[in-house]
């Protein structure tokens, strides 16, 4: 399913199966989950990226062939590949750990064909080993909007009581993982959404309500999945000093002018960008000892286009996700 320009849907088209270079591996996709860079960039927000292109950045998928330097992973092995695509490994950021910062990445299904398609290829060090407990589908979501759910809590530092605000992919698997480590999760959603306030209550949230409201108890942190910049002053107001607001999102509408006594106290503001190969390492290993779970929509990879409508709605419970049936 291609992508050629903003305001047209994506096209099916035929084309060559595509042969791996020295470094990767020709992969048949079996899912590919649907995450909101996907729709940023689908909508225009995001436009730097490659044309014609093939989104998708939560591909799960079989080794099929592999290029002559690839070592560690196998023919017919269940593979993962993220949203890091590859990362330079010369500029200061490489040089530090830092590749999610690097100056000269190359994003999947971005700068480079992603997972809407039957076949893509990947380079094999930005790839994960799939824990067995999981199904394709349900395996796809934790690529990236685990991945991210992951970091930004990171990010969020020490925190007792976190608000996830916009509670989609990334923010149920990232209260799961809070949960585990015993913190409290207050959902916030846009008013009126109780489907997905009754959502994240099933989740485990202690409180869920609309994302205009003060909560019950003041937060140690917060953390936006959703791409309003009007929420940041909202989410301030909602910490205790000291406290951390996370954006996850890779876009974000305009932050409104706020008064400064909201980020007086020592509040931090900022922001989390993309992943780095630790942080696939570290996710992976304690997603199925949790065990974190997925909730799934599954949809045809011939209807992306009304997943992307979907997930633009607000309509979908947990992550959309493109199933593969070849
Ligand atoms: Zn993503
Ligand atoms: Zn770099």
């Amino acid at each position: 399913m291609v992508f050629e320009k903003t305001g047209d849907p994506l096209k099916c088209r035929e084309r060559p199966i595509p042969t791996p270079g020295d470094n990767e591996i020709l992969i048949a996709v079996k899912a590919c989950g649907i995450c909101r860079t996907d729709l940023h960039i689908y909508e225009g927000d995001l436009s730097q990226g490659k044309r014609p292109l093939v989104l998708g950045h939560e591909i799960v998928g079989m080794a099929l062939t592999l290029g002559k330097n690839v070592q560690g992973i196998s023919v017919g092995d269940r593979i993962g590949v993220p949203w890091l695509g590859k990362s330079c490994g010369r500029c200061p950021y490489c040089r530090v750990g830092r590749e999610n910062l690097c100056d000269l990445p190359v994003f999947t299904g971005y700068d480079i064909d992603g997972g809407y398609a039957e076949y893509t290829l990947a380079d094999y060090q930005y790839c994960f080993k799939i824990p067995e407990i999981y199904s394709d589908a349900e395996a796809a979501p934790l690529l990236c909007a685990g991945l991210i759910g992951y970091r930004a809590l990171r990010m969020a530092g020490e925190a007792k009581r976190i608000g996830l605000y916009g509670f989609g992919a990334a923010a149920h698997i990232g209260a799961q993982i809070a949960i585990h480590e015993e913190k409290e999760v207050y959902a916030f959603t846009r008013p009126g959404d109780l489907l997905a306030q009754n959502f994240a209550k099933n989740m485990g949230a202690v409180w869920a309500g609309d994302s205009d409201t003060a909560v019950p108890e003041i937060l140690d942190t917060a953390i936006l999945f959703a791409p309003v910049g009007a929420l940041i002053p909202l989410a301030l107001k909602n910490i205790k000093k000291g406290g951390t607001v996370v954006c996850a999102g890779i876009h974000m509408s305009m932050i409104p002018a706020f008064s400064y006594d909201l980020l007086w106290g020592e509040r931090i503001l900022r922001s989390v960008a993309n992943l780095t190969r630790q942080d696939g390492i570290d996710f992976f290993k304690i997603a199925p000892q949790i065990p974190v779970r997925t909730e799934i929509q599954t949809f045809p990879l011939e209807a992306a286009d009304d997943a992307l409508a979907s997930l633009k709605e607000g309509k979908i419970q947990g992550a959309a996700v493109l199933v593969l049936n070849s």
